[in-house]
């Protein structure tokens, strides 16, 4: 059976043509999936007879909200989805004063191996559908009533390792005649696979690129992400400046700071020149603990000094503001626990 969701909005046209529908029903349809239909019946506007029809090859898919947490705090919304075969993947709504923001999944675990990640303990399970990467969007949307508008691919999995799925998730989101959302509005993490990297410049859109780097140097790179071992960090920046290069688009580097192993302020020295010269911000996160880790965070004097000397040598750094901690609202830690 087809998910409707898995096509782009000219591939669903052509499938309705083969099917001997009407042009104008990709519109209708697109926007009912969209907006979070969970059946045909509910497309009024459609016949019964073509609604029949979409029942013999297609089925409209949907998420099911398994647990539901949102932080007294400060409104962050966290969500355990469960897929149609069981598997469960999170998703996290946070409010910002431009709107809200949801941090989806695109894949099923990881099999990236970063040493401090929760997503990643158990492996990759599989990569998620388009359409299941959607529907985190449509059903967080639905359930809360209220417009997102931004989107960080920054959930539980390596994006760049589903890349064709991703791909059409983008033109999907952003389609007008969907969810709208402006490709300026959507940021993708990934750990760096140089060659998707490529790629993704090849792809044209204005989306935001965010790198997790999380060390200045090979030998601490090494330690602490394997993927490091196939990409070295020389040819990661290099993939970096060919990105901005081509798109115009300013990089971000992700760096989670972990005490005593790439925190010092000579790391950020290191760190400073490493980048410097492509106008790139650098998101500072305090590292999360995670139970199997035995990572911790520095002190805040010790995180605050490591901006300074980022900011000193020229690098624009922001300590990343924690959302969600009376929820355990960072990724991978949820569906761990249900697992
Ligand atoms: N695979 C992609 C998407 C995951 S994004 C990527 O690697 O970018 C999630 C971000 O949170 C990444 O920057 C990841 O490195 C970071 N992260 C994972 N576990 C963390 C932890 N325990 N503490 C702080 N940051 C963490």
């Amino acid at each position: 059976m087809i998910d409707l969701k898995d096509f782009e909005y000219d591939e669903l046209t052509e499938y309705l043509l083969s099917i001997g529908e009407k042009k104008f029903r990709a519109e209708q349809i697109f926007s009912w999936l969209h907006r979070g239909a969970e059946s045909y019946e509910e497309m009024t506007n459609l016949s019964k007879a073509t609604r029949e029809k979409l029942e013999k090859e297609t089925y409209v898919s949907t998420l099911k909200i398994r647990e539901k947490y949102v932080s007294q705090l400060d409104g962050t919304v966290k969500y355990l989805f469960e897929l149609p075969d069981g598997n469960c993947i999170e998703s996290v709504v946070m409010r910002y004063h431009h709107g809200l923001t949801i941090c989806i999944s695109s894949q099923v675990g990881c099999r990236m191996g970063c040493r401090f990640c929760a997503s990643t303990i158990g492996g990759l399970y599989r990569c998620l559908t388009a359409g299941e990467i959607l529907n985190q969007v449509i059903f967080a949307q639905k359930d809360i009533g209220e417009r997102i508008s931004n989107i960080v691919i920054m959930g539980i999995g390596e994006p760049l390792d589903n890349f064709d799925n991703i791909i059409k998730f983008l033109h999907n989101v952003n389609h007008e005649k969907g969810l709208n959302i402006g490709y300026r509005h959507i940021t993708l993490s990934t750990c760096g696979l140089v060659p998707k990297i490529y790629d993704l410049a090849e792809e044209n859109l204005p989306i935001t690129l965010t790198i997790s780097l999380h060390a200045p140097n090979n030998e601490i790179r090494d330690t602490i992400m394997p993927v490091n071992h196939k990409y070295k960090i020389d040819e990661l920046i290099k993939a970096c400046k060919t990105y901005y290069e081509k798109t115009g688009r300013r990089i971000s580097f992700e760096y989670s700071l972990i005490h005593g192993v790439n925190d010092s302020t000579e790391n950020a020295a290191d760190l400073a020149n490493l980048i410097k010269g492509m106008g790139a911000h650098v998101n500072l996160i305090p590292v999360n603990k995670v139970e199997e880790r035995d990572f911790e965070k520095g002190s805040k004097a010790e995180i605050n000094a490591f901006r300074e000397k980022l900011e000193k040598m020229g690098i624009n750094a922001t300590i990343r503001r924690e959302l969600g901690s009376d929820i355990s609202a960072s990724c991978g830690q949820l569906r761990k626990k249900v697992l």
